[in-house]
C-alpha cells in the first residue's frame, strides 16, 4: 500500500544551521520587537528581490491590513477598493475589517487575475485603491492595472502572497505597484513558519509601517494611532533568514516536479495544465489544472478519488470569496461568472520541492485514472 501523497510540504533548512542562528538569543534574551536576526532577514530580503523598502511582520494578513491603516485608506471618505473574488478569503476580510468597501471585479478567464477592462468599468470617485492577487505563481497585467490607477490616482496594492521569488523580465513581484504583500506561511514556497512581509515604494511609509504594527507606539510614553500588533519575533526571521539562503534551490526542486507535470499531463484532451505567462518566473507555489468537458471525470470526481487513493489536493480557491457565508447576504456571485467557472473546475495538486518523481507519476495516473 503506497504513503500519503500530501499536498504541500513545508522547506525546512538543516536543523544545526537553525540551531545555530538561534543560539545567540540565549545570550541576548532579545527574541522580537526588531531583533538582529529580524534586520538580517529585511536586508536579505531587500537584496534578494532588489526592492527599495520592506517591513516584516507576523503574518501576511496582518501585512495586508497594516499597509492599509499605514496608508490611510478611507480616510478621506474614499471606501472603496477594486479587488477579485477568486482569492483566499484573507484579502476580502482585511479590506472589510480595515472600514473599506470591497468592489469584485471578475478574473481573466487565463490567468485568473483581475481583468483589467472590468476594472476599468468599476472604477468611480469613491475607489480608494486597487488591490489584486497574483494568482498561483502566475502575476497580473501589472502596466495596464497601473496605467488604470494612474489615471485615477490611485494605488496599487498587491496581494502577492502566491509570489515570492517570482519575477517578470527578471523584476521581482514585490517592485510592481505602490506596496506587495507576501505571505512566509509555512505552505508558501517561501516561508517563516508564520510571517509576512510589505514591500513598498514610498519611503514616507516607513513611520507608520513601524508604528502601526507595534500598537501605534511613537515613543517610550506616546501612542498616535489605534493599532493592533503584528510583529514577527526573531524566531520566525530565523527561519526566514535560512530559507532565504535556500529559495532557489526550492524553487529549481518545484520547477523539476512542475516539468514533470507538464510532460505528463499538457495535451490531455479537457485537461488544461495552467503554466506560467510569457516571461514571468514562476515559483510554482501552486500546480493548478482545470478540467474541461471531454475529459471524462468532473473535477470534484477526480478530488475524490484522488483523495481515495491517499493522494491529497486542493479545490484552491473553491468557493469564491463573495458566495460565503459572511458575504453572500451582500455580494451576488453570479456577477463574477469567470471566477465562479474557474473554481468549479480547478484542482490544485500536490506540489512541494521534495516532491519524488515517481509520486508525481503517480499523481498523474491517479488523475488520469479517474476517467470513466
Ligand atoms: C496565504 C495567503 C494570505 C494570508 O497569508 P497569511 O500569512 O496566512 O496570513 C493572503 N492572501 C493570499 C492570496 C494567500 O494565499
Amino acid at each position: 500500500m503506497p504513503g500519503t501523497i500530501n499536498t504541500v510540504q513545508s522547506a525546512m533548512p538543516p536543523f544545526e544551521e537553525y540551531v545555530e542562528l538561534i543560539r545567540p538569543l540565549w545570550e541576548t534574551h532579545w527574541l522580537t520587537n526588531m531583533g538582529t536576526i529580524h534586520e538580517q532577514f529585511r536586508a536579505g530580503l531587500l537584496g534578494y528581490t532588489k526592492a527599495d523598502n520592506v517591513a516584516l511582520f507576523c503574518n501576511g494578513h496582518h501585512a495586508l491590513e497594516v499597509c492599509f491603516e499605514a496608508m490611510g485608506l478611507g480616510t478621506d471618505g474614499r471606501k472603496k477598493v477594486i479587488t477579485t473574488p477568486f482569492t483566499f478569503v484573507s484579502t476580502t476580510n482585511a479590506i472589510v475589517r480595515s472600514g473599506l468597501e470591497p468592489v469584485f471585479v471578475d478574473v481573466k478567464p487565463d490567468d485568473y487575475t483581475l481583468d483589467p477592462a472590468k476594472v476599468e468599468e468599476a472604477m468611480d470617485e469613491d475607489v480608494c485603491a486597487i488591490v489584486p492577487v497574483h494568482v498561483y505563481g502566475n502575476l497580473c497585467d501589472d502596466d495596464a492595472l497601473e496605467a488604470i490607477a494612474k489615471k485615477w490616482d490611485v494605488p496599487v496594492l498587491y496581494d502577492a502572497a502566491h509570489t515570492f521569488g517570482v519575477t517578470k523580465d527578471g523584476v521581482s513581484s514585490a517592485c510592481f505597484g505602490a506596496a506587495a504583500m507576501y505571505s512566509f506561511h509555512a505552505t508558501k514556497t517561501f516561508h517563516s513558519v508564520e510571517g509576512g512581509a510589505v514591500f513598498y515604494r514610498d519611503e514616507a511609509l516607513a513611520t507608520n509601517l513601524r508604528q502601526m504594527k507595534n500598537f501605534g507606539i511613537s515613543s517610550k510614553t506616546e501612542v498616535d494611532s489605534i493599532s493592533g500588533n503584528a510583529k514577527m519575533s526573531e524566531f520566525h526571521a530565523a527561519m526566514g533568514l535560512l530559507n532565504l539562503k535556500y529559495i532557489e534551490d526550492e524553487i529549481a526542486k518545484r520547477e523539476r516536479v512542475a516539468q514533470r507535470y507538464y510532460e505528463r499531463l499538457d495535451g490531455v484532451p479537457g485537461l488544461k495544465v495552467t503554466k506560467p505567462n510569457p516571461g514571468i518566473r514562476s515559483n510554482h507555489c501552486y500546480l493548478p489544472v482545470l478540467f474541461q468537458g471531454g475529459f471524462g471525470a468532473t473535477r470534484d470526481e477526480v478530488w475524490q478519488s484522488l483523495w481515495a487513493q491517499d493522494v491529497h489536493c486542493s479545490r484552491y480557491f473553491y468557493p469564491t470569496v463573495p458566495e460565503y457565508k459572511c458575504y453572500r447576504e451582500k455580494y451576488d456571485a453570479s456577477r463574477y461568472p469567470v471566477a465562479i467557472d474557474i473554481s468549479r473546475r480547478v484542482l490544485t495538486l500536490p506540489m512541494y520541492g521534495a516532491l519524488p518523481l515517481e509520486d508525481v507519476d503517480r499523481v498523474c495516473d491517479a488523475v488520469l485514472g479517474a476517467r470513466r
